[in-house]
C-alpha cells in the first residue's frame, strides 16, 4: 500500500466533507469527493424551502474543531448552515478536491488488484484503494402517489424542491404531511398566503424550541474566551444524551417529555377543536419528535385549517378527501419525506466475487457501525443504515465515522496492507446486538422512516452519542487486513 492510499468520497455534504477533512487533516492528500450537484452542502444546499433550519442547536449541530462564532441564532437557518459549510469546506482545502456535477453510478472491488473500480455517469472510470459513500439518509425526496396528482393545474412540487418562481402570495396553499419540514414552512408562509390548508395524516410530538438571537455580545464572548462556546456546545450534547433515555424506554424521561409537549400544546392552541386534533396519539419519540414556537399559532390564524381526513384524489384544482371534503387550491407542497431506508441507492455496488450489497440488503441494510459491510472491503460508509438519532446531532455521528476511516486508512499504511474487511461473525453479532435493543426501543412501536417496509428499524443507533464514540474506534482485531 501506498504510504498516501487514494480516498474517494461520494457526496458533498457534512459527511463527504467530515471525511475529506479528517483525512486531510492528518496528512493524506490523495483524497477526491465525487458530488452529483454542481455545489456542496448536501440537505443544506437542497431544502431551500421557507423557514428551513436546523433542530439542533448550530453549537453541536457543527464540527467540533470548527466552531463559528458567527451563528445568528441558535438554530441557524439554512443560509447560515450552507454558507458555513462553504466557509469550513475552504479553511480546509477540500474545495479543490471536489469534483461536481458527476454522479457515481457504480462501484465494484477489484479483489486482484486490491482496488475499487467507480464508474460515473459521464462515462469516466475512476479507481481508488478506499470508496467511501456519504450519500446521506435524506437526499432523495419521496412523492406520495395521490390519484390525480398529475392532472393538477397549479404548481407542486416537494418541500426539498422548493420551487422559487412561485409566488405564494394571496394563492390558496396546501401544505401535504406534518414533518419536521412542514411544521417550519407552515409559519413562515402563513402570514403570507389567502389561505392555507394543512393535511395531516399523523400527529406529531412538538416541544417547546429555546430559540434565541446570538447577540453580538455573545458572538464577542464566543471569540474571546473559545472555552464558552465549547460548554454551551457540550452543555446541548448532554442535554440530548439525557432526552435520548426516552427513546430506549426509560418511564421517566418519557413522562417528563409529554407533560412538557402537552403543557406547550394546551398554551398554544386556544381553540378546544383544533387542540384535540393535534394530540398526538403514538409514543413520544416513535416518530421523529419536533420543536417549534410558531406552528401551533400558525394553526390557529383566520386563513389556515388543519384537514384531519385522509387525501383521496387530486383533481387539477382541489384536494378531495375521504369524507367528501372538496378542498380548492392553487399551490401543492409535498412535504412527505425521504426515502431513508433505500441505502446507497440507486448506486450499484459490487464487493468480492460480483457480490451485489443491494441483494444483500434484501431483508434490511445493515452493517457494523453503520460502515462496514462483509466482503465489502475497504468501503465505509457515512451516515449509514444505524447511525441516525431520534435525539442528537448527526455531525457529531459523522466525525467518530470519519475518525473511524482515518484510522482504518493509517492500519493499512502501518501495515502495508492492501484491504481491511469486517469479520462476518463481528458484523452478525453486532447487527443482532443492534436489532435486539432497537425492538425495545420507541421506534418499534408505530411506523415511520426509521423502519423499512418490513418493519425492521434500519436507520437509527439503539445508543447515546457517547456510545458510538466509544464504540467506532478502530479495532484491527474486527477487521481481516489483507
Ligand atoms: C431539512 C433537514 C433538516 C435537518 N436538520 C437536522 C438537524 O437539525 N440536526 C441533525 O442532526 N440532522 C438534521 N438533518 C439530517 C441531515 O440529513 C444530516 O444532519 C446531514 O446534513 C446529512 O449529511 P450527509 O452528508 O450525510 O448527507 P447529505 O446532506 O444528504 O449529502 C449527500 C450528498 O451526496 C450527493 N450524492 C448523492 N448520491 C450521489 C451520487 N450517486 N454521486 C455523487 N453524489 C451523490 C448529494 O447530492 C448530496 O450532496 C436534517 C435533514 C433535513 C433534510
Amino acid at each position: 500500500m501506498s504510504p498516501d492510499p487514494s480516498v474517494l468520497i461520494v457526496g458533498a455534504g457534512f459527511g463527504g466533507l467530515a471525511a475529506a477533512i479528517e483525512l486531510v487533516r492528518h496528512g493524506h492528500r490523495n483524497v477526491t469527493i465525487l458530488e452529483k450537484a454542481d455545489s456542496l452542502g448536501g440537505v443544506w444546499r437542497d431544502n431551500t424551502y421557507p423557514g428551513a433550519a436546523c433542530d439542533a442547536p448550530s453549537d453541536l449541530y457543527s464540527f467540533s474543531f470548527a466552531p463559528n462564532t458567527k451563528w445568528p441564532k441558535r438554530f441557524a437557518e439554512q443560509p447560515a448552515i450552507l454558507a458555513y459549510l462553504q466557509d469550513v469546506a475552504a479553511r480546509y482545502g477540500i474545495l479543490e478536491r471536489i469534483r461536481f456535477g458527476v454522479e457515481v453510478t457504480e462501484a465494484e472491488f477489484d479483489a486482484d488488484h486490491g482496488l475499487w473500480r467507480i464508474q460515473t455517469s459521464d462515462g469516466s472510470q475512476l479507481t481508488a484503494n478506499v470508496f467511501v459513500p456519504a450519500v446521506g439518509q435524506l437526499s432523495r425526496p419521496t412523492l406520495p402517489n395521490i390519484p390525480g396528482m398529475d392532472r393538477f393545474a397549479g404548481a407542486q412540487f416537494h418541500s426539498a424542491r422548493w420551487n422559487h418562481d412561485v409566488d405564494l402570495t394571496g394563492k390558496r396553499v396546501a401544505v401535504v404531511g406534518t414533518g419536521a419540514s412542514a411544521i417550519q414552512i407552515v409559519p413562515a408562509i402563513a402570514p403570507q398566503v389567502a389561505h392555507l390548508t394543512v393535511f395531516q395524516r399523523s400527529v406529531p410530538w412538538i416541544m417547546p424550541k429555546f430559540e434565541s438571537w446570538y447577540l453580538p455580545a455573545k458572538s464577542g464572548l464566543f471569540r474571546l474566551l473559545p472555552v464558552m462556546q465549547t460548554i454551551e456546545r457540550r452543555g446541548w450534547w448532554s442535554y440530548f444524551e439525557f432526552v435520548s433515555k426516552a427513546l430506549d424506554g426509560n418511564v421517566a424521561v418519557r413522562e417528563a417529555l409529554t407533560t412538557i409537549a402537552g403543557r406547550h400544546r394546551r398554551s398554544q392552541v386556544t381553540d378546544p377543536k383544533l387542540r384535540a386534533a393535534l394530540k398526538p396519539i403514538d409514543a413520544p419519540g416513535c416518530k421523529r419528535g419536533l420543536m417549534s414556537n410558531d406552528y401551533y399559532p400558525a394553526l390557529m390564524r383566520d386563513n389556515a385549517r388543519l384537514e384531519t381526513a385522509r387525501i383521496t384524489e387530486i383533481t387539477p384544482n382541489s384536494v378531495i378527501t375521504e369524507d367528501g371534503g372538496d378542498h380548492p387550491v392553487d399551490v401543492i407542497v409535498y412535504c412527505t419525506g425521504f426515502t431513508a431506508t433505500d441505502f446507497l441507492a440507486p448506486m450499484k455496488i459490487r464487493g468480492t466475487g460480483g457480490k451485489d450489497l443491494h441483494e444483500q440488503w434484501t431483508s434490511g441494510a445493515r452493517a457494523y457501525l453503520g460502515m462496514s459491510v462483509p466482503e465489502f472491503p475497504n468501503m465505509f460508509v457515512m451516515y449509514g443504515p444505524n447511525t441516525n438519532l431520534g435525539a442528537g446531532s448527526i455531525v457529531f455521528m459523522h466525525e467518530q465515522q470519519a475518525r473511524h476511516i482515518r484510522q482504518a486508512v493509517q492500519h493499512l499504511v502501518r501495515n502495508n496492507a492492501t484491504y481491511v474487511s469486517i469479520k462476518s461473525d463481528v458484523a452478525d453479532q453486532f447487527d443482532d446486538e443492534i436489532q435486539e435493543r432497537l425492538s425495545h426501543t420507541v421506534w418499534t412501536q408505530c411506523m415511520s422512516w426509521y423502519r423499512d417496509a418490513s418493519g425492521r428499524v434500519t436507520t437509527n443507533w439503539p445508543g447515546r452519542m457517547s456510545e458510538y464514540e466509544r464504540r467506532t474506534q478502530f479495532d484491527a482485531r474486527s477487521y481481516e487486513t489483507v
